[in-house]
């Protein structure tokens, strides 16, 4: 019999101790600890008597919200495997997503029907069974529940299957464990300083990495409280942090920098209701940061870095630690090991090189889901690689760029985030980003893409004069390219093979 180390055992404990705490807030209403419990109980029966147990997909297309929430802590007291969709995709790729992970049962979420149909029909050969929600966000209302105890999964068995963003190719499913859940939640919570009385605003989607894993999960396991705001809007989050007392949250820098011109348009404080003022998944140009420090003076601000397949955070800091070093995205979590390797090699970075960051500890995923089961992801001493390039200074982790962006112009390497940095700081920029593209001379050139802030006729010629006296000759952009705005997927993240083709 496994150890009842799991997140359903998680998920008891804080039923037992919060029962009357409220639990997930969200536009539609509330509910308790205990009203949750219940709920998880009667899904995971109803799922249970169709037939789903371990190792089962299950699959959700369904917005941030209370039914979201309910069918994966169900899925997981089932004993399956869950796998959230993100719902932006269209039908087609949708359907790829649950041919890959075999999914046999799609939980559907209000208004995604069409969408949900489309997507099962198009899977080759496997009928995909649906369950939309009922008007009360309960899913397979009419199946009877079954009369068996939840499962206990424990610690090893896998538990989702995470999609990663997609900002570098295809999106890869990462095969998260219970154990991999749970210790991020452990290590995350008690190094950022979570707590039980938090009130998390989560306005990032529920079915990435960050806002399952670092911020819903822990919620689970304080027994805190969670407004679960759906889809992203700068004056419904405002209103939000201030009718429902919220206390932290995670958000993308462009997030950040959409809230705080916001409050500052229409003169709301609702920003200084913040303990904790968390970002992380793209890189915080060091003006976005001062701003949030002038904004919110009573908080603290903390970057987290990390990635779909270490099951989120590998690196934090926050309060005193992101002052002094307003560029690093701080120190390993406890339980994790970091170091820079040479790209390529299986040598150590010397001290002040650049290395790529490969990390190794419980919170490293299980692989990624193939056809033929699960492939790992890490060499054979457990490390995985994570594509980012960093320096450490004074045990303090430094990104550079991803390796895949780093620009390669004649001998010298150009890194997008110093170029990216150096351009947020014009007072007429609203949002950059770099990329290398070809050059017959060069091998690569630098172009530049700015989106202007609006009332500012920024010219190209002015950024690249602001650069020259900002950056050495070789970095700055041949090109700029001023733009409307940057195409970036749900994460946050832009897209630069997008902007590498235009
Ligand atoms: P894909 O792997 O499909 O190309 P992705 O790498 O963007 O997409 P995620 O797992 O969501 O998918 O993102 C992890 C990456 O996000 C990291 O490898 C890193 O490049 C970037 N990242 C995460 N946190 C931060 C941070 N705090 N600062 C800068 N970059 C970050
Ligand atoms: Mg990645």
């Amino acid at each position: 019999v496994p150890l009842p180390v799991d997140l359903v055992d998680m998920l008891r404990r804080t039923v037992a101790a919060r029962g009357e705490h409220p639990a997930f807030v969200t536009p539609a209403g509330r509910a308790t600890w205990s009203e949750v419990g219940t709920e998880v109980d009667g899904l995971a029966g109803r799922l249970r008597g169709v037939g789903v147990g371990a190792g089962d997909r299950v699959a959700v297309l369904a917005g941030n919200g209370l039914p979201f929430t309910v069918a994966v802590l169900a899925t997981w007291a089932a004993g399956g495997i869950v796998v959230p969709l993100n719902h932006r995709l269209t039908p087609g790729d949708l359907g790829v997503l649950l041919a890959d992970s075999g999914a046999g049962l799609l939980l559907v979420g209000d208004g995604m029907e069409q969408v949900a149909e489309a997507a099962s029909a198009s899977v080759p050969d496997r009928p995909v069974r649906l369950a939309v929600a009922d008007p009360s966000g309960r899913f397979l209302p009419d199946e009877q529940a079954a009369e068996l105890p939840a499962a206990t999964p424990g610690a090893d068995a896998p538990a989702a299957i995470m999609y990663t963003s997609g900002t570098t190719g295809r999106p890869k499913g990462v095969v998260i464990s219970h154990g991999n859940a749970l210790q991020n939640a452990v290590t995350c919570t008690t190094v950022i300083g979570r707590r039980p009385e938090d009130v998390e605003l989560v306005m990032v989607p529920q079915f990435n990495i960050t806002g399952l894993c670092s911020q819903t999960v822990p919620v689970v396991l304080l027994g805190a409280t969670a407004y679960l705001l759906d889809g992203f809007e700068a004056g419904r989050a405002l209103d939000a942090v201030r009718e429902h007392a919220c206390t932290s949250t995670v958000g993308a820098p462009t997030m950040w920098w959409r809230l705080l011109e916001r409050a500052q348009e229409r003169d709301d404080d609702a920003l200084t209701g913040f303990r904790l003022a968390l970002f992380g998944g793209a890189p915080m140009p060091t003006a976005l940061l001062q701003r949030m420090r002038e904004a919110m003076p009573q908080a603290t601000l903390g970057n987290g870095f990390g990635m779909t397949e270490t099951c989120s955070m590998i690196t934090y800091v926050g309060g005193e630690d992101a002052v002094r070093m307003p560029h690093s995205v701080g120190r390993p979590l406890p339980l994790t090991e970091l170091r820079l390797r040479r790209p390529g090699t299986d040598e150590d970075a010397g001290p002040g090189e650049i290395g790529e960051i490969v990390v190794r500890g419980g919170q490293v995923a299980l692989g990624y889901w193939t056809a033929d089961g699960i492939a790992p992801l890490t060499d054979a001493d457990g490390w995985i690689a994570t594509g980012d390039a960093a320096v450490l200074e004074d045990g303090f982790v430094v990104l550079r760029d991803r390796l895949k962006d780093v620009i390669k112009r004649g001998g010298e390497s150009v890194f997008s985030f110093e170029v990216e940095n150096v351009l947020h700081q014009h007072s007429g920029v609203l949002d950059a980003a770099v990329v290398g593209v070809p050059d017959e001379q060069y091998g690569e050139r630098v172009v530049a893409h700015v989106v202007a802030k609006p009332g500012h006729g920024l010219t190209p010629d002015e950024v690249r004069s602001f650069c020259r006296q900002h950056l050495a000759h070789f970095k700055v952009p041949a090109v700029v390219e001023i733009r409307d705005e940057l195409p970036r997927n749900p994460g946050g993240k832009v897209v630069k093979s997008a902007l590498r083709e235009a």
